[in-house]
């Protein structure tokens, strides 16, 4: 299998309106493997200042930053090789198209919020869908993250991890750095 990195692009971000979802989807973005998410939209520093300390309490290497312009982010990352999936319930099935995204080293996944201009579709290089009904743009990525990488992501071990969860039949099983347990 090929060693893959994911990058996403959120695409729309409104102060306050979309706080909950776009927080999702950056946690959905670190938990399922991404290394890093764009949102284009409104600047929040609240957003990032919250899932930055998730990923420090819980460890790996995750990144959340801004841009004022998709335009030149998504032309940024296909001079870098990375090969753009737009997910859209207008597109292509995922289930018929997973075998040719997976060879693909470098993937940004564009995942988007309120209606997404024509130009998005065109420039990406694939428009994908997860299944052919509306939903959410936090299970499309996650879906589609899960799928690329086979399911393997959800054993990943986050390195300097100062929290982790032991997984137990029933009740929860914290284990802080240094080994303190707690329930
Ligand atoms: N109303 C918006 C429009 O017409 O473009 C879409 C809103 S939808 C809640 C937000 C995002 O979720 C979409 O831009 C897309 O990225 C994702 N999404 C929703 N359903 C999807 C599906 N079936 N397959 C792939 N992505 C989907």
């Amino acid at each position: 299998m090929v060693r893959q990195e994911f990058v996403v692009l959120r695409y729309g971000h409104r102060l306050v309106r979309d706080y909950r979802v776009t927080s999702h989807c950056c946690l959905v973005a670190r938990a399922f493997g991404a290394s890093k998410i764009i949102v284009a939209g409104d600047k929040d520093e609240g957003l990032q200042k919250s899932v930055m300390d998730v990923a420090k309490r819980w460890g790996g290497k995750f990144e959340v930053c801004f841009t004022e312009s998709w335009r030149k982010t998504l032309a940024q990352f296909k001079k870098k090789g990375f090969f753009v999936v737009h997910l859209t319930m207008y597109g292509l099935q995922l289930q018929k198209e997973i075998k040719k995204l997976r060879k693909k080293k470098k993937v940004l996944v564009i995942v988007g919020s309120q209606k997404v201009e024509s130009l998005v579709y065109e420039q990406s290089d694939a428009n994908i869908a997860v299944t052919g009904q509306p939903h959410s743009e936090i299970a499309a990525l996650a879906v589609a993250l899960d799928w690329l990488q086979k399911g393997k992501e959800l054993g990943k071990q986050f390195k300097g991890a100062r929290i982790r969860i032991r997984p137990v039949e029933r009740g929860k099983r914290v284990i802080k750095a240094g080994g303190q347990k707690s329930n």
